[in-house]
């Protein structure tokens, strides 16, 4: 995956690719398609809901800019497979999801696999105020614009990094750095294709854009 994916996509941080390589994805993937775990592709979890394909997970990572005293937000635990990555990366990670028994599994499926990441349930899109500030909040879910509650949350030079777009329709995935002045810079990742991101600072609960 590391070899044929993601170095020849052009994800250089060695870091990110350490932590890709390390992290056992077939844990993470629903057992009947536990073949398919290593595939360039995302794959279906319960609930309609989806792990994400390696590269944008990485892609992600990379640009949050993860460093090792770092504390993270992942928002939209899914499967916990980023949140794991993420824990390889930086000192603390806090990741929230809405589904309670998709928090419930990542949350054990995590714990029995030795990775420490904080599952809170609850709606990620107002983040989580009790652990901030964050360095980097990363969303696998899209969202209409950043909600503001995240940057309220970010700690100075603090990284987002979302897609940005209707949930059927043109998506990109941007990374935003927060700056002295308090603004947010964005660059654009490309196109994207993510399940909305449903809560009080994004789409309405039908997820309709
Ligand atoms: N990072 C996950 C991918 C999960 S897909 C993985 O590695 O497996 C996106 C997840 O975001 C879904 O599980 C969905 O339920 C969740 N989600 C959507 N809106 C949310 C919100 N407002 N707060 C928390 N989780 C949310």
């Amino acid at each position: 995956m590391v070899q044929r994916q993601l170095r020849p996509r052009g994800i250089h941080d060695e870091r990110v690719l350490e932590a890709m390589q390390h992290v056992p994805r077939h844990e993470f993937v629903p057992l009947d398609l536990i073949d398919y775990a290593y595939d360039d592709r995302p794959l279906p979890l319960s609930d309609g809901q989806t792990i994400s394909q390696p590269y944008i997970v990485a892609l992600t990572l990379e640009a949050a800019r993860i460093v090792a005293a770092d504390i993270v937000l992942d928002v939209g635990t899914g499967s916990g497979y980023a949140a794991a990555v993420a824990a390889e990366l930086a000192s603390r990670v806090v990741s929230i999801e809405r589904q309670p028994r998709l928090a419930a599994s990542a949350r054990d499926r995590l714990s029995r696999l030795g990775y420490t990441v904080t599952v809170i349930d609850g709606d990620g899109s107002v983040g989580w105020p009790d652990g901030a500030p964050y360095d980097a909040i990363v969303a696998a879910a899209t969202g209409p614009s950043v909600p503001v509650a995240w940057v309220e949350q970010l700690a100075p030079a603090g990284r987002i990094v979302m897609p940005i777009g209707s949930p059927r329709g043109a998506q990109r995935l941007a990374a935003f750095t927060l700056t002295a002045a308090g603004t947010l810079r964005e660059k654009n990742l490309g196109a994207v294709s993510f399940v909305p991101l449903v809560g009080a600072q994004a789409w309405p609960e039908q997820g309709d854009a």
